[in-house]
């Protein structure tokens, strides 16, 4: 089974440049920029500009060149932020949602990288 991608997204008009964006950082494959509602000082969102739903579809269909270029883009973006806490910074959580039970809003690949405060623990227990 294949996965449908719905072109209609709010992230595909971005990428089509019908909708503004804040962008951090953009290369041939990928896109980053910050959150319309940032839920951390730093709020960035990097989406690969191919057609892919989520983590996992992504990974398993992306070329090669695009998973690279998405990856370095998203290290990038860390050391842009000054966030590397190897390099200084105070650290951030990169995470992706998936999914009803990921609670995914947004039905193209996108993650969130979260910097500026103290994010607390991953997940809640209840
Ligand atoms: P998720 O729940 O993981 O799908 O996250 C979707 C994210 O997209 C949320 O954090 C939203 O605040 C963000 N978002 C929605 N619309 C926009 C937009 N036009 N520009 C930037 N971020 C957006």
């Amino acid at each position: 089974m294949a996965y449908a991608y719905d072109d209609t997204n709010i992230f595909a008009r971005i990428l089509r440049g019908e909708i503004p964006n804040n962008t951090v950082l953009e290369t041939g494959h990928t896109l980053a920029f910050r959150d319309i509602a940032p839920q951390a000082p730093d709020h960035v969102l990097v989406i690969p500009k191919g057609a892919y739903v989520n983590f996992d579809h992504f990974s398993n269909a992306a070329s090669e060149a695009e998973i690279v270029d998405f990856y370095r883009t998203a290290g990038k973006v860390c050391a842009m932020l000054g966030i590397e806490p190897g390099m200084g910074g105070a650290g951030y959580r990169a995470i992706t949602n998936a999914g009803e039970n990921g609670v995914q809003e947004v039905p193209h690949y996108h993650l969130h990288i979260l910097a500026g405060r103290n994010l607390g623990r991953m997940l809640n227990r209840a």
